[in-house]
């Protein structure tokens, strides 16, 4: 997935936002379509529009012809303006071209423009894991202000990492659990899982607000869920003197553990409701009871780094042997996890870091797997190789309801555990559920 498409998943999460894609209007054809079909909700993702003639001259006059657009028939809280691979190998000066514009815009008109935020996106590197984290940077970049010490309260920033609606919903059910409030950077929790009103709506109506982008300095911390996405936290701590934080994405139980404790450790009574407390109980009470169907079983995981990292740590917490684990955007943080994870198994898996779908097919064939888990794309191998494929992450386009799918928390991590286990018990045992067909 290229650059953009994170960076137009962060700014949907913003309320009033539209994303605005300065290239080609396939690039936001592309993403409406693949957002669309993920989340099935209607997606809206303007574009420059670019042209043979405008890649020859630059692309200055659509820009701002495309933001004047906007502003008259969507009069936006917040414009985010993403590159594409076209402009950025033409080179166009975006930052200038939007200075420029806004300056004589408040010349002619006697008013400011809508705050505009680009985003640089060169789409031939990277994944849209950079667009995801060069979003949340932009926006605290350009909005976020000097704190006030006396505003200073029981508020933490919490950047999540390009999750599903229904897991950024669940994050923010576990701090409404620990007492605490937050400031999600963003929050698609509302705008990428929103109910049916009968209305008509072009442009985010819940989400983060721009306020609370702009007060994030006044947090007391910044929580960091997805290692790929630091870099507004380095930014809130460099900038501002935040405190940051990064954990692991909380799936399963220790990675959940360790964030409720963060949590708990910010609060002046260090106490677990007892709810939470119930819930890890009864994920423990569910491992016990699928692990005669999942112990042992050899699973081949890929998508986004943070995702498989978690869903690695998980899966062994379940007596499950990760076979392969592959992802498409090579980092070393992501094999750094891994090995952490693993060394202290007596598993040996083989670490696509950086590969492709061709790759972790020829790994399938080679390693073997009892189980695919990751995104629809998977979904050929699964058949090529008579194996289940549990559908996790992104892009989920062949079944219905990926932005409910929740696997964070101890809730999400039994919704997950139970879900996975079916899954394994449909495709290797009769109809009983008791006898052993594979
Ligand atoms: S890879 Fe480049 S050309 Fe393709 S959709 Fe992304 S920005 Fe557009």
């Amino acid at each position: 997935m290229c650059q953009p498409m994170g960076a137009v998943q962060a700014l949907l999460g913003i309320e009033g936002a539209m994303p605005l894609i300065h290239g080609s209007q396939g690039c936001s054809t592309y993403m409406r379509f693949q957002l669309c079909r993920h989340f099935r909700e209607p997606i809206n993702v303007s574009s420059t529009s670019l042209s043979e003639g405008t890649v020859v001259y630059g692309g200055e006059k659509n820009l701002i012809k495309a933001l004047e657009t906007i502003k008259i028939q969507y009069n936006p809280a917040l414009i985010g303006v993403t590159s594409s691979c076209l402009t950025e190998t033409i080179g166009d000066d975006v930052e200038g071209i939007i200075k420029k514009f806004r300056e004589s815009y408040l010349k002619n008109q006697g008013e400011e423009f809508p705050p505009i935020v680009s985003i640089s996106t060169p789409s031939y590197s990277g994944s849209h894991v950079e667009g995801y984290d060069k979003t949340i940077v932009s926006l605290l970049r350009n909005l976020t202000l000097p704190p006030k010490s006396e505003e200073k309260h029981n508020v933490i920033n919490i950047i999540p990492g390009n999750l599903s609606p229904a897991d950024v919903e669940e994050v923010k059910e576990i701090i409404k659990l620990m007492e605490l409030n937050s400031i999600i950077l963003t929050d698609t929790s509302e705008s990428l899982n929103a109910p049916l009103t009968g209305s008509v709506e072009f442009l985010p109506s819940r989400g983060t607000t721009l306020d609370e982008i702009r007060r994030a300095a006044n947090s007391k911390i910044t929580l960091t869920l997805s290692k790929h996405a630091d870099s507004g936290g380095k930014l809130l701590n460099k900038r501002f003197g935040v405190p940051h934080t990064i954990l692991s994405l909380p799936v399963g139980l220790k990675n959940t553990d360790r964030f409720i404790e963060t949590l708990s450790s910010l609060k002046y009574v260090e106490t677990i409701p007892s709810i939470l407390e119930r819930d890890r109980g009864r994920l423990l009470d569910g491992m016990v009871d699928s692990q005669t169907y999942t112990h042992g079983r050899k699973v081949a995981i890929y998508g986004d780094p943070d995702l498989v990292s978690g869903l690695v740590s998980f899966v062994v917490e379940m007596g499950m042997e990760p076979s392969i684990i592959a992802t498409g955007t090579k980092s070393n943080q992501f094999q750094e996890d891994i090995s952490k994870i693993t060394s202290k198994t007596s598993h040996d898996p083989v670490v696509v870091n950086g590969g492709d779908l061709y790759d972790l097919h020829q790994q399938v064939k080679k390693t073997g797997a009892d189980l695919l888990m990751g995104n629809s794309y998977g979904g050929r191998i699964a058949v090529a190789e008579n194996i289940p494929l549990f559908r996790v992450g992104f892009p989920i386009f062949d079944r219905v309801g990926a932005q409910r799918i929740c696997i964070l928390g101890y809730k999400g991590g039994l919704s997950l555990l139970d879900q996975l286990t079916n899954t394994i018990i449909q495709h290797y045992y009769d109809e009983t559920g008791y006898e052993l067909l594979n």
